[in-house]
């Protein structure tokens, strides 16, 4: 049969890459669909320094590592957006907006997307200021004034990139303490061109042809204050976008796929991994993790699956 692989991973970062060196060492035949640049969301992070084996490395050079590693084995990967997954019948089907593919199985591995503020002017100024990447924008924002909504690790991190590029960033943070990791925080409260601004949210955006400024609430004070800025970074976290499955996938009320500790969902064949699921920590080393655990299973899977022409 055409386009038919024993197992389909959807989503070339850490936990679908792993899934694919398991899956191709084990001796399936194994692709990974993925609709950008392999590595997923470390692809645009700075700097990693809490995956084991590497006390500080670039992003975008472990997602490169990772790309050769799999690529080194033979592993296919297909430059394509899914656009639906069949997973009602007993053969898996996996539509891109270019082909038709099929497996026994499927490890749904593409993360989670951007979050939005939701707030007014953002839909207007996206890309006109708004961005949600501070390592693809950044560099437009020399001298300039930005500030950056967010208190997780990637707000922390891209703070502190953004302030050796801009001459002023406003850190804005809906709580008086961060998610983030500890030693980011103090770094970044000893940054002299980083303002604080807590307890606080942003409530408009504003400009004409392109942002002039954000309009921020204070939840204590009540205050709304307007603060001028060039830009806008909005780094507050990803959620998982689940709407190309179509099936009855059973999700937690964050939104997130529910799996077994073997990676299973509810539908048999389908596994998840990584970001996408409802794990209690997202991090490298948990996807890649759950990516060694799903290929694994899905191996269990697939030799059943011959076996009884499932
Ligand atoms: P995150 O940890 O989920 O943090 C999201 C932040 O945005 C939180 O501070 C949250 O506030 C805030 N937030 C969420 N929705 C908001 C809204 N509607 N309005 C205003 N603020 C909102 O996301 P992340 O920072 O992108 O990190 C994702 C995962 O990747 C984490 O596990 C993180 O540790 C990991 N990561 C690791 C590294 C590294 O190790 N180098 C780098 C980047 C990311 P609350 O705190 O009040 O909920």
């Amino acid at each position: 049969m055409d386009n038919f692989y024993d197992v389909l991973i959807i989503g070339g970062g850490p936990g679908g890459i792993t899934a694919g060196i398991y899956a191709k060492r084990a001796g399936l035949s194994v692709a990974i669909i993925e609709k950008g640049m392999p590595g997923g969301a470390i692809a645009n992070t700075p700097e990693v320094s809490n995956y084991t084996g590497f006390s500080k490395i670039e992003g975008i050079e472990l997602a490169t590592r990772m790309f050769e590693h799999a690529s080194a084995l033979d592993v296919p990967f297909i430059f394509e957006e899914v656009k639906t997954v069949q997973t009602n019948d007993k053969i898996k089907k996996v539509i891109t907006y270019d082909n038709e593919y099929s497996a026994y199985t499927v490890i749904l591995a593409f993360g989670a997307s951007v979050r939005k503020l939701n707030v007014e002017g953002e839909h207007q100024f996206m890309g006109k200021g708004v961005s949600y990447c501070a390592t693809c924008d950044g560099a437009l924002y020399k001298n300039s004034v930005v500030a950056l909504v967010g208190g997780g690790n990637t707000a922390l991190e891209d703070a502190l990139y953004l302030s050796n590029l801009a001459s002023k960033v406003y850190l804005i943070h809906r709580r008086d303490e961060f998610r983030g990791e500890k030693y980011l925080s103090s770094q970044v409260k000893n940054k002299a061109n980083i303002e604080l601004v807590l307890n606080s949210v942003v409530s408009k955006i504003s400009g004409t042809d392109k942002i002039e400024s954000i309009d921020v609430f204070n939840k204590q004070t009540k205050q709304t204050n307007t603060i001028n800025v060039d830009g806008l970074f909005v780094c507050i976290g990803r959620g998982p976008d689940t709407d190309m499955i179509d099936g009855d996938i059973q999700k937690d009320s964050a939104g997130y796929i529910v799996t077994d500790q073997n990676m299973k969902t509810n539908i048999d064949g389908i596994f998840a991994v990584g970001d996408i699921r409802n794990t209690p920590l997202r991090q490298i080393a948990t996807a890649c993790s759950d990516g060694a655990i799903a290929a694994t299973k899905a191996f269990e899977y697939v030799l059943l699956a011959r076996k009884t022409n499932k």
